[in-house]
């Protein structure tokens, strides 16, 4: 047996891409270009608002799967997050706080918003925000906490509920990478107000790009409504029936052909997630057979989907640096993931607090006296994790097998085998 890392050798790259779709996404979409409208949105009050009817069959099948009142769908998860800040009528002077171990556009969403993200840090298990922290981050400008539910699998929405209603905040779940997820037997997305979900191609079920939001508030839905479909025009006939929504909406909306193949990968979630569960599942259990590795073990009631794999490697007990794992594994042909995202306050964006050429605004103005702070150092664990602890595989995804996961377990183990010579060659390349 040999380690390639130390021959200098590099093994072709074992990647095999996700693809799940079929002929009936295939099909979906042709009857869309037989019709020929491919879009039957409007901006401007009466029945084309709200879209076209396969855009109105996904809303459906949505609601009915998550057993809620309103479901509004748009063309990315990242609008529909922007929508949902805006729907809680969130906005400058206000903050809201989040995860800064997410995808970017979580905290953009509170930014473009003209509201601030504080944020908190997260839990060494979860990977979720944690629910200590958020007490701490809690100011009289809080006015929601934007929890992301991580990996597959949800944050701990009973502490979470609890902080919300002793302060009298919004919660609103990223449930960008969860859909299908439960959470003492909930799905989540529908555990606090307003839940949104992502059909991005690398998502758990996908058509491309899209997201959808899920709310049981009738007032949170329309004002979604009308951030997706320039809402301003149809403030006009509001009026008229004396009412007024201050919003200003953009084009948001997604296209029948789009809704067309979300509706058939929706029809295979249940199918797609018993896979992967299976999958992880089983990675888990070799992976525990490694004093060195903290596999990703979900509380009973946390019932993930797992949209991809983390797992931690514990360095002072195998005297390796993460690093140098991930070349070995990478030589092998198993690469991974080292890390997940740059903590979020570290981006540019934050540190300089600037989001215009010619404004530091929202982050310095008169609205905010005390300042939000994005200094490295503020969430410590989320840190570690980027920098050292963390790694992320892909290895379970269909059409992955159990025996690419067998091989991928060989490969840890032979970075086992030969930890003294991998010490070694750490020290030697090390500057
Ligand atoms: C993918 C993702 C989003 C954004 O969804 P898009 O559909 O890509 O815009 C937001 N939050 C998280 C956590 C995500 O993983």
């Amino acid at each position: 047996m040999s380690i390639a890392l130390l021959e200098g050798k590099q093994n072709p790259i074992r990647e095999k891409a996700p693809h799940s779709i079929g002929k009936e996404e295939k099909a979906a979409v042709l009857a869309v270009m037989e019709d020929g409208e491919l879009s039957h949105f409007l901006g401007r009050s009466g029945e084309m608002f709200l879209g076209g009817k396969r855009v109105k069959e996904l809303e459906r099948q949505v609601r009915e799967y998550f057993g809620v009142a309103h479901a509004v769908s748009f063309n990315s998860g990242s609008t529909a997050l922007q929508a949902a800040v805006a729907a809680l009528g969130i906005g400058p002077g206000d903050e809201v706080i989040t995860s800064p171990f997410t995808m970017s556009a979580t905290a953009s969403a509170i930014l473009l918003n003209n509201a601030l993200p504080v944020f908190a840090d997260i839990s060494p298990d979860t990977y979720c925000i944690d629910p200590v922290s958020i007490e701490k981050n809690i100011t009289p400008r809080t006015k929601a906490i934007l929890a992301v539910n991580l990996f597959g699998a949800s944050a701990d929405y009973e502490k979470i509920k609890d902080i919300a209603q002793r302060h009298k905040l919004k919660i609103i779940e990223d449930n960008a990478q969860s859909i299908g997820a439960a959470y003492q037997g909930r799905y989540t997305g529908t555990i606090g107000d307003i839940g949104v979900c992502s059909f991005n191609f690398h998502k758990i079920i996908h058509s491309g790009e899209g997201g959808i939001l899920v709310t049981n508030n009738d007032r949170y839905a329309f004002r979604a409504q009308l951030v997706r479909n320039h809402g301003e025009v149809v403030i006009d006939d509001l009026i008229a029936q004396g009412a007024y929504e201050p919003v200003v909406g953009s084009n948001y909306r997604l296209s029948e052909l789009h809704a067309a193949i979300a509706i058939e990968q929706f029809k295979k979630l249940e199918r797609i997630i018993h896979e992967r569960r299976q999958a992880a599942e089983y990675l888990t259990h070799c992976l525990k057979k490694f004093s060195w590795i903290v596999p990703y073990e979900l509380e009973h009631d946390n019932a993930g989907v797992y949209y991809v794999y983390p797992f931690r490697i514990l360095s002072g007990e195998i005297g390796i640096q993460r690093k140098t794992l991930a070349r070995a594994m990478e030589a092998e042909g198993f690469p991974v993931g080292e890390g997940y995202q740059k903590p979020l306050y570290l981006l540019p964006l934050y540190q300089r607090e600037k989001m215009f050429l010619n404004s530091q605004y929202p982050f310095m103005s008169l609205d905010y006296g005390h300042g939000v702070k994005y200094s490295k150092g503020l969430c410590p664990v989320a840190e570690s994790m980027y920098e050292k602890d963390l790694v992320i595989t892909t290895i379970f995804q269909p059409p992955n097998t159990l025996s690419d996961i067998d091989e991928f377990i060989s490969v840890i183990k032979k970075i086992e085998e030969y930890r003294e010579e991998l010490r070694e060659y750490e020290k030697k390349t090390a500057h």
